[in-house]
């Protein structure tokens, strides 16, 4: 009795893509089943670990490949866990991992069909490249019934019962006729030592009459001296683990020794992958005891700002038989995840200095990189120094903190900064005019994140780390143009005062401008305008909006003039105008958006026609 049923849509989708694709490199599919063959080995190698029962069929894994020339089939088979009827409908049937499916939903064209395949982790479907036809007959370890899978891709699947002598899985395609070249032995044998060399298993293929070869080195490629192993294959493993199709920007392969022994193989992508800024921000870290796999999903092996490390941690001191949940409480990972991180944050100390190599870095994943300055305490400094900045400085190379200091002028303290929304719009805050006034360098942070670490990092070295609006140096300039009359500028504060009462706290006579007649700022020790408006944008209660003072400027010729007209109640109606269209430029200064769009495009009209 079989059953047929529907693919999941996304899977329909997805076989859609791939039995139509036209890309070249069909032998990947190869990679893929072999892969899935020992990640089945090393579950069921796992599970032994606790399990007496299951422990008695395990052992001996091995992957055979099995080509037919007159059949023109391969088979694909192993003796890991196996699968039960659940696990087929549940994870063959189905596309399990979040976002893959809006990814698949996206994906029209060709070249988006590698990046399906590999960082998607939709390898088995990649069989239906190659196969018309597949039939998987797989037993599950501990349980008696074997089950047969078979489906052409196109029109839904069907499992039926049948048998199979003891645990494991096989898979046999069907190959299309384009696809010939799969039963032939000596392009097996490239193919299996170019991509799957490193697969801890023996790979065997079955030559017939002429017996058995293991092809593959079979021996797990961190525990390997370094000097044996190829760029090639430290690219393969990468590609294996990570599920990338990239080249690795950093590989960091070493064996730490002392009070706790471990090998750790540890990769950077080239690329940031699509959910680098998930919320969960898993680790995604392999970790091995004793080259038996334990989890990918320990808590606490890697922090979460490093998230995007992909590699294997191997060490015989951990308990082999702990649960994963006792692990992560164990005092040992903490030991093992201070090494990493240090070993890690030398090497991109090495890396930094050749700019724009570490710059590749810094853009695929530098913003991630960045929470470590709060998150990571015993290391933030490393982490800041580390760190890339835009700033006023000339040149259009980002800088370090350290670079900064080298330029700050021999009374500067701090370092400043200001945030926002894009660096054109931050250049050109009026804040920044006393700064540039007096050469005086100020880093422009448009990250969410650094509205984060700023309040965590008080001082840098010797500096202070502070908003530009909290500046305790004189930065009043020296001034000989003309300033407004004292009296007439108290008059013009409280007229702006009482009529801004709604929306600006206070307004402030400023010496810091230059080039603006006016700018907006926030009280000292307030939220900033900028991370007020990240909070409303994520639909954040602000429960404390900041107290908005507005800062103008006694040297302008417009507030010189407004200062002259206010006492004269004649002008009330011209100067009130004039005051809320110089309050509105202040806000689209600082990334805000005018109170009333209406008044403000009229009025300008009107000005402008009476300046022209
Ligand atoms: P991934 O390997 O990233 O999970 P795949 O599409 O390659 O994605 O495989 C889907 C799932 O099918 C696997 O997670 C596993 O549960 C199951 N599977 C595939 N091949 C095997 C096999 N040879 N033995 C046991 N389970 C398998
Ligand atoms: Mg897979």
């Amino acid at each position: 009795m079989s059953k047929k049923r529907e693919f999941q849509t996304e899977v329909a989708k997805l076989l859609d893509i791939v039995i139509n694709s036209l890309y070249s490199e069909k032998h990947i599919f190869l990679r893929e089943l072999i892969s899935n063959a020992s990640d089945a080995c090393d579950k069921l190698k796992y599970w032994a670990l606790t399990n007496p029962d299951v422990a008695k069929t395990s052992g001996n894994f091995k992957i055979l490949i099995k080509p037919d020339e007159k059949e023109q089939t391969l088979t694909i088979s192993d003796n890991g866990i196996g699968m039960n009827e659940d696990d087929l409908i549940n994870h063959i049937g189905t596309i399990a991992k979040s976002g893959t499916a809006d990814f698949v939903n996206n994906a029209k064209d060709n070249g988006s069909v590698v990046e399906l395949i590999g960082q998607f982790g939709v390898g088995f479907y990649s069989a239906f490249m190659v196969a018309k036809k597949v039939e998987i007959i797989t037993r599950k370890a501990g349980e008696e019934q074997a089950y047969k899978w078979e489906s052409d891709g196109l029109g839904g699947y069907e499992i039926s019962k049948a048998k199979r002598d003891s645990n494991g899985t096989d898979i046999k395609l069907w190959l299309k006729d384009d696809a010939k070249d799969f039963t032939d032995t000596v392009y097996l044998r490239h193919v299996i030592r170019t991509y799957s060399d490193h697969i801890d298993y023996p790979i065997v293929l079955d030559l017939g009459k002429a017996g058995e070869e293991t092809v593959n080195t079979a021996s797990a490629l961190w525990t390997r001296n370094k000097a044996d192993i190829t760029d090639e294959q430290y690219k393969e493993f990468y590609r294996h683990i990570s599920k990338n199709f990239d080249d690795p920007w950093l590989t960091l392969h070493f064996k730490a020794e002392g009070s706790i022994e471990y090998n750790a193989l540890l990769y950077i992508p080239t690329n940031a992958p699509y959910d680098l800024f998930q919320p969960d921000r898993q680790q995604s870290l392999k970790l091995y005891v004793n080259k038996v796999f334990i989890s990918d999903k320990v808590e606490g092996l890697m922090p979460a700002y490093l998230r995007f490390v992909k590699g294997v941690i191997d060490s015989s001191d951990l308990p082999l038989n702990i649960s994963r949940e006792m692990l992560q409480q164990n005092a040992l990972l903490a030991k093992i995840r201070q090494g990493t991180v240090s070993r890690l944050l030398k090497e991109l100390q090495k890396r930094a200095k050749d700019y724009d190599d570490y710059l590749k870095f810094w853009k695929a994943f530098g913003v991630a990189f960045k929470e470590g300055i709060y998150e990571d305490f015993s290391n933030r400094e490393e982490v800041a120094a580390l760190s890339l900045f835009a700033s006023t400085n000339d040149s259009d190379k980002l800088t370090t903190l350290d670079e900064y200091i080298s330029r700050a002028k021999p009374e500067q303290k701090a370092i400043y900064y200001i945030t926002g929304d894009d660096v054109p719009t931050l250049r050109n805050n009026p804040q920044l005019e006393a700064f540039k006034e007096k050469g005086i360098e100020v880093l422009l942070l448009t990250d969410p994140i650094d509205e984060f670490w700023t309040q965590t990092l008080p001082t840098y070295k010797t500096f202070a780390v502070k908003h530009i609006s909290q500046a305790d140096m004189d930065l009043k300039i020296e001034r000989k143009d003309q300033k407004a009359d004292e009296g007439n500028l108290k008059k013009l504060t409280d007229f702006m005062t009482e009529l801004f009462k709604a929306e600006v706290g206070k307004v402030e006579i400023s010496e810091k401008l230059t080039k603006s007649p006016a700018a907006l700022n926030v009280a000292e020790g307030q939220m900033s305008i900028h991370l007020e408006r990240l909070m409303r944008n994520h639909q954040q209660q602000t429960a404390f909006a900041s107290t908005r003072i507005l800062e103008i400027n006694p040297y302008h010729p417009l507030i010189i003039k407004l200062s002259e007209m206010i006492s004269d109640s004649q002008n009330q109606p011209q100067v009130e105008e004039v005051s809320r269209l110089i309050l509105d430029q202040a806000k689209i200064a600082e990334g805000e958006a005018v109170s009333d769009p209406s008044f403000f495009a009229e009025k300008m009209s009107a000005y402008l026609l009476k300046g022209i």
